[in-house]
Parts: C-alpha cells; structure tokens; sequence
C-alpha cells in the first residue's frame, strides 16, 4: 500500500473519523484554501469565498468554478463573445464561396491564372 503524506489540517481531528476520511479530506481542504491562479491576470490571488464562488484579490475579478478549486480553463466571457463572432464569420464564408468558383488546383492551371492576372494589370496600366 502507498504511503500517504501527513495529515496537516486534518490533524485537528485527532483520532476520530477515521484514517482514510482524514486524509481525503486534508487534500481537498488544502487545495481549497491555497492561492489560485488568476485567469483574468494570471497572478495567484484567486481565493475562495463559498463553494463555487472565487475571487481575485488583485484585480478584483468575481467568477465561478468547482466548489473546492478551479478548473483547468475557465472560460471567459470576453472570448466566448470572440469565438462566436469568429463562428459567424466562418460561416459567412461558407455562404459566399459557390461551387464552381474554386481556384485551379493543378500548378499550369495556377500559372495560366497568374499570367492572364499579370497581363491584365499591364494593359491596365498602360
Ligand atoms: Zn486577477
């Protein structure tokens, strides 16, 4: 069997509850009440004020995650508003591109293309 590390907080227990219940709960205890990584300001200032409810001392930032840490990424609402934006504009793309527009796949075709582009812009010109 794997030897366990010290209780630390869960010493104040003394010999009650159990061994493995003590240990469980002086794992959780101790991730819940060190200093969290910030992913507003990524400084690690996020304490927790209720289960779920963490906040950044630094910059003041009030958010939500699990009852005893944080999750890996929170997601922000910021970029929750960019990332649908960049969707909508995926799919605009989508829209506008018809079938029988697509470039020459082979490299004479693209030459050809480039060429008849080049002349264009010459006469153009003058
Ligand atoms: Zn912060």
């Amino acid at each position: 069997m794997k030897l366990e590390k010290s209780l630390a907080s869960g010493k104040r227990f003394g010999a009650r509850y159990g061994r493995r219940v003590r240990h469980k709960f002086s794992k959780v205890e101790s991730e819940q009440k060190r200093a969290h990584k910030c992913p507003y300001c990524s400084d690690f200032k996020v304490r927790r004020l209720a289960v779920g409810i963490w906040s950044c001392s630094k910059c003041g930032a009030k958010f939500t995650g699990r009852a005893y840490t944080i999750p890996k990424k929170v997601i922000i609402k910021e970029e929750v508003a960019k990332e649908e934006v960049i969707a909508k504009e995926k799919k605009e793309e989508k829209k506008e591109k018809k079938p029988g527009e697509e470039k020459p796949k082979k490299y004479k075709e693209r030459k050809k293309a480039k060429e008849s582009e080049e002349k264009a812009e010459k006469e153009a010109e003058g």
